[in-house]
């Protein structure tokens, strides 16, 4: 009955080594075409798209790719599409429908103007910086506006489709997925990362340090955009100009997370690297994601969304620069002592241990514990590094690889 059985009680999981996916986005202009013309052949994409959903949506059995291919195939080339792009067009509609179903969704209605397309249709030319795309009887040609180092990351790697897009403000967005090999290296030393609303706290086994987040800003005109709602009760939903302001406020706190996540990825993940460090983090998924623990407040949803950005932040800067990522049981983390492991008292943010008498600040505490979750595992793969002056972990003279402990349970992440 017990599905715990065979694991320890002591878990972590890392990222395994082996195959993932990395995607270049860039805006983009068009050099060849017009943007009517392109928007024009989205319109017309989604459309089909929207065609198809309606049409699976009434069916109780999902039908086969073959079967779509009987349904719709002919329609869509006599709309002028080109055969790949009916593929592209009825494969895409089915995997909507699947999916919005296996979450009990509602009948999924497309908004965004955007298309896949395999390679078939395009053709991507990272030194130059140009992608050529055919939609039905029209090419276009798109440069990529991102700066050379970011593009000639990807070059010589494999992709398989390409998305374009146009957004509201009528800019062009490429996407393009890059299978990516992550192959981590073996870590000498462990960092660990606590992550909190206004600070994260990095502790290396030796020293803590603090790094301000720009959260509380986003957090802040959260605040502002719930204060114009309230203000204008009902009415802001009807009234454009209310709308707009609200809308930017979120807009704008979403992307201080996302760039500030962004950059802290990079940073953190660099320094991992050139100290031949793993980075040890919290795996909060198990604790926020419980429906009983799942708060509403602005914070709390911030603090989610804030922590997932970072994460997956995180995760795309390992995976592109092979730093090994460790993930932790986060539960205890700030209430036992580091020390001795007995329950921690708090006086405000100062925790004291009643029994050993060890005293830190809150996010010392969790910093430090998260290191030692880690760190009681993975210490005789840590070679001279296996020593910590809170464990009395001894080092056993044969060693390990840190990726392949016996006692870690692999959680795999397919895509990111
Ligand atoms: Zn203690």
């Amino acid at each position: 009955m017990s599905p715990m059985r065979g694991l320890t009680t002591l878990k972590i999981w890392v990222v395994p080594r082996g195959e993932y996916m990395l995607t270049l986005k860039a805006r983009g202009v068009l050099v060849d075409g017009s943007l009517n013309e392109l928007r024009e052949e989205l319109c017309l994409t989604r459309k089909a798209i929207q065609y198809i959903v309606d049409a699976l949506w009434e069916l109780d059995k999902l039908p086969t790719l073959n079967q779509l291919h009987q349904m719709f195939y002919k329609m869509l080339r006599n709309q002028g599409f080109r055969a790949h792009q009916c593929k592209q067009i009825y494969k895409y509609a089915r995997a909507l429908v699947k999916s919005t179903r296996e979450n009990n969704g509602k009948k999924p209605v497309l908004r965004k103007l955007s298309t896949r397309l395999d390679r078939y249709d395009v053709r991507v030319d990272l030194e130059n910086r140009i992608v050529v795309v055919k939609l039905r009887d029209k090419v276009f040609r798109i440069k990529l506006l991102h700066n050379k180092d970011y593009i000639r990351k990807f070059l010589r790697r494999k992709w398989y489709e390409v998305i374009v897009s146009i957004d509201k403000q009528g800019r062009i967005w490429i996407c393009i997925p890059f299978r990516w090999e992550y192959n981590p290296y073996k870590s000498k030393r462990l960092f660990s990362i606590d992550i909190n609303l206004k600070k994260v706290v990095i502790y290396n086994g030796r020293r803590v340090r603090r790094i301000d987040t720009r959260f509380t800003e986003a957090l802040y005109l959260k605040h502002l955009a719930e204060d114009v709602q309230k203000r204008h009760s009902y009415a802001w939903r009807r009234n454009k100009k209310w709308l707009e302001i609200i809308r930017a406020l979120h807009r704008k706190s979403r992307n201080i997370v996302v760039d500030w996540s962004r950059k802290f990825a990079k940073y953190i993940v660099l320094k991992a690297k050139s100290t031949r460090s793993a980075i040890v983090l919290e795996d909060l998924d198990k604790l926020w994601f419980d429906a009983s623990r799942k708060s509403s407040s602005l914070a709390d949803k911030l603090s989610r969304f804030a922590y997932r950005k970072l994460q997956q932040a995180i995760l795309t800067k390992v995976i592109e620069y092979n730093v090994p990522v460790i993930f932790i049981d986060p539960r205890n983390t700030s209430s036992t002592c580091p020390r001795c492991g007995y329950k921690l008292s708090y006086n405000h943010r100062l925790a004291i241990c009643p029994r050993c008498k060890f005293i830190a600040d809150r996010d010392e505490v969790g910093a430090i514990n998260i290191y030692l979750k880690a760190f009681k595992l993975l210490a005789p793969c840590l070679g001279s590094w296996g020593t910590h002056s809170m464990t009395d972990e001894t080092r056993p003279k044969s060693g390990c690889k840190i990726d392949e402990p016996m006692t870690i349970h692999i959680k795999t992440y397919t895509s990111i």
